[in-house]
């Protein structure tokens, strides 16, 4: 068995070890002679499971009681809808442009109400983040409404924006648990775990309590009210079972690293080996502002389309593979999150070193 260096932006590399427990307890597990896959949800032994995922999960992040954790399905992009069906009330909400996925989800908006868009990187292919100091926030605004980490283009919001008082929403499924996170300071934050904690078809909704009414938007469906998930314990219907089990499994790994701001230290020492190359060499270029870069997704270019394709497929043959760049960035994007080990990004960067000189 030959694993490989897996730069993949999503579904992505999961921790080694998690695998392999998921591998002993795939026909039995714990003595229940059946896989976690055939398990009732509404049996207790699944509850156990479901129960520690979320309490594992509250301990990371340090989730404040009065914030409802729900586990979801429909992908980050369902969420695109669902937010604004159930949050917004005055039918207006201020979207800060920094992507596809945030322009999506403004898109999707634009269905129910008055979507703003209140700063965008669009200009520069949106290789920065716009200042958000300032921001002319509508006085009406619901929530102001933001990508946190770029997975296609490698930005990240370092410092939230002024919300001047309004709620923050904000999309986190490239950067969850990369690092410590205040909360507190969000209203609700969401993200699809393909990228950084699970397999696909799990979305965790971090939702302050308040926000859960029945006051949604008329038409809106029983299965998109957040107040219908957070009744019923994310079971009202039967809920991602096996995908959130693998989601427990990869809690209880992060707590086994020193929790979150362990992981926060090796993820800037593991693209800080990846960013000092880029800066120094004269071949590969990063494609980010410097200050808004992202410590998971690192798009760069040659600059020229065959070197570009000649590199992603000399670096697959050697076993670092999914380095293709996202087709509206063009070049690679190696995305480095929680599970990829510091070795990966070094044999990457000792890669990188020698097609360079291979290459002049
Ligand atoms: C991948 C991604 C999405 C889309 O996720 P789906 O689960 O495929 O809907 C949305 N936002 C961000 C930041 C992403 O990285």
């Amino acid at each position: 068995m030959a694993r490989v260096y897996n730069f993949s932006a999503g579904p992505a590399v999961l921790p080694e070890s998690v695998l392999r427990e998921a591998a002993d307890e795939m026909l039995d597990y714990r003595g229940t002679g059946m896989s976690v896959m055939e398990m009732s949800h509404r049996s207790s032994t699944y509850q156990a499971i479901l129960d520690a995922a979320e309490a594992d999960l509250r301990e990371l992040m340090g989730i404040p009681d009065h914030y409802k954790v729900l586990f979801l399905q429909g992908g980050a992009s369902q969420q695109f809808a669902m937010i604004p069906m159930n949050l917004m009330k005055n039918r207006t909400a201020d979207y800060i442009i920094t992507g596809q996925w945030a322009k999506k989800a403004w898109q999707e908006a634009k269905l129910y109400g008055k979507a703003n868009a209140v700063a965008s990187s669009e200009d520069k292919n949106f290789s920065y983040i716009p200042d958000c100091s300032d921001l002319s926030i509508s006085p009406d605004a619901d929530y102001v409404y933001i990508c946190e980490n770029n997975t296609i283009y490698g930005t990240k919001f370092h410092t939230l924006p002024n919300t001047k008082g309004k709620d923050l929403v904000a999309d986190v499924s490239s950067c969850f648990l990369s690092e410590p996170v205040d909360v507190s300071r969000y209203a609700m934050l969401y993200g699809g775990v393909q990228k950084n904690i699970g397999p696909a078809g799990v979305v965790i909704a971090i939702i302050r309590e308040d926000l859960i009414t029945e006051d949604v938007l008329p038409g809106t469906p029983t299965m998109l009210r957040y107040k219908t998930h957070a009744d019923h314990g994310s079971m009202y219907n039967t809920p991602p079972a096996y995908g959130i089990y693998i989601c427990g499994k990869v809690f209880q790994w992060l707590k086994a690293q020193g929790g979150l701001a362990a992981m926060e230290s090796r993820n800037q020492e593991k693209a800080k080996i990846l960013y000092d190359f880029l800066d120094g060499s004269d071949l590969f270029h990063g494609t980010v502002v410097p200050k808004d870069r992202s410590l998971m997704n690192v798009p760069f270019v040659t600059g020229d389309r065959e070197m570009d394709a000649k590199f992603v497929k000399e670096a697959a043959d050697r076993g670092l593979v999914n380095l293709k760049g996202h087709r509206t960035v063009g070049g690679m994007r190696a995305s480095i999150y929680n599970a990829m080990p510091i070795e990966g990004v070094a044999a990457l960067v000792t890669f990188m070193e020698q097609f360079e000189r291979e290459n002049r």
